[in-house]
């Protein structure tokens, strides 16, 4: 089966993973800062801090950013679970911005409309968060000036888009944003294993992200509390977690950050080839945003009604496609939460059409041609 996305690990990642193995720190070591100042470098943000997913990165940035409980955050229901689910960790409510059809990301125009909604009734978010959905970068400058004229903070779940570049500037720079969030699951751009990172360009925010990735505790003490205490002490200032990346998975990032741009050159390599030859056929593409490079992280198309022949036609070829994504406020959880199907018909209506095609930077021209040949026979195209 040809999956829809995979890693790519070369004998230079394992080495770098076995060199932290034989080396004095498994965790906390060197290699931890020095993955992120490799990403940080790389998206032109000052502060990044790795932690062990990106749903661990989400966490602590809602709660760095003043997140409380009886606090509102708005995403999109197009997108993992995750991107919601850290409102709630922190007692926090959620509610949904619906996509625009055609970039799949969120609406400017129905977030302004919400918007002025919520103004009206005391209700408005004090986080917005937004998904480069694919790796297409959203409209940041609209989005960015409304958190100003509203007073929101701004998270981007990047999840999809490192290497994404809007109007030249790297995703994770934190532009128009507080806090920019990246995967390193398997099957994003780069991986880890397991691995996040949050990027900010303030240093009170970096600071406090720290101190909640590791249990709250500081080691940050005046010479007056050493002093008066002892060089073995430490204090706990905040209720935190174990969010630590260990260094052996910042090694195998530090490894891949050097192959990073021949994964996006291969990614928009294929992503043209779909272009190419789909021309023409009965379906639909994501649209780009102006300005936008995605990282291509995934290849989505909409076929239609018949989505679930296609799939299943695809699927027993050995072509292993997938679906993203159901919408997050259509799932048994949100549901118990009052969330009702029709309720943002955009993302609803996207997601019974789509299908999410193999693309992943080992996926050679003759097996994207297999899944371009399997695809035409799934769907009677001549
Ligand atoms: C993968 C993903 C996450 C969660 O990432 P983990 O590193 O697996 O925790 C969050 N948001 C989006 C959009 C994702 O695709």
């Amino acid at each position: 089966m040809i999956p829809y996305g995979r890693q790519d690990l070369v004998q230079s990642d394992i080495d770098a993973v076995v060199a932290v193995l034989e080396s004095d720190f498994l965790t906390q070591g060197p290699a931890v800062p020095l993955f992120e100042r490799r990403v940080s470098g790389y998206c032109g943000a000052s502060h990044a801090v790795a932690v062990c997913n990106a749903t661990a990165a989400l966490h602590i940035a809602c709660l760095a950013l003043g997140l409380k409980p009886g606090g509102l955050v708005w995403t999109v229901p197009n997108t993992f679970v995750a991107s919601a689910n850290c409102a709630l960790y922190c007692g926090a409510r959620v509610d949904f911005v619906d996509i625009d059809p055609d970039t799949l990301n969120m609406s400017v125009a129905a977030l302004e409309e919400k918007l002025e909604l919520a103004k009206a009734c005391g209700n408005l978010p004090n986080i917005v968060i937004p998904v480069h959905f694919a790796g297409m970068p959203c409209d940041m400058p609209a989005i960015g000036a409304l958190a100003k004229r509203y007073g929101f903070a701004l998270i981007e779940d990047a999840s999809h888009a490192i290497g994404a570049e809007l109007d030249d500037v790297k995703v994770g720079a934190c532009t128009y944003s507080d806090i920019t969030v990246f995967s390193f699951h398997p099957v994003k751009i780069l991986t880890t294993g397991e691995g996040g990172m949050a990027l900010t360009n303030s240093a009170e925010i970096c600071q406090r992200m720290q101190l909640l990735r590791s249990h709250g505790i500081s080691r940050d003490l005046s010479s007056v509390e050493l002093e008066a205490t002892g060089g073995w002490y430490y204090k706990q200032v905040d209720l935190g977690f174990n969010y630590r990346m260990t260094d052996i998975q910042a090694a195998l990032g530090v490894s891949q950050m050097d192959r990073l741009n021949s994964f996006l050159n291969r990614r928009r390599c294929l992503a043209e080839r779909y272009q190419e030859v789909l021309a023409g056929w009965p379906l639909k593409v994501q649209g780009f945003t102006d300005g936008a490079n995605s990282s291509r992280h995934l290849f989505v198309i909409r076929v239609g009604a018949n989505r679930k022949v296609v799939y299943d036609h695809l699927r027993a070829s050995g072509v292993g496609v997938n679906v993203h994504y159901i919408p997050v406020h259509t799932q048994p959880y949100y549901r118990e939460l009052g969330f009702k199907s029709g309720m943002f018909p955009e993302a609803e209506r996207y997601y019974s059409e789509a299908i999410s095609l193999p693309i992943y930077s080992t996926l050679s021209d003759e097996q994207q041609d297999f899944v371009v040949e399997s695809l035409r026979l799934a769907m009677n195209v001549s």
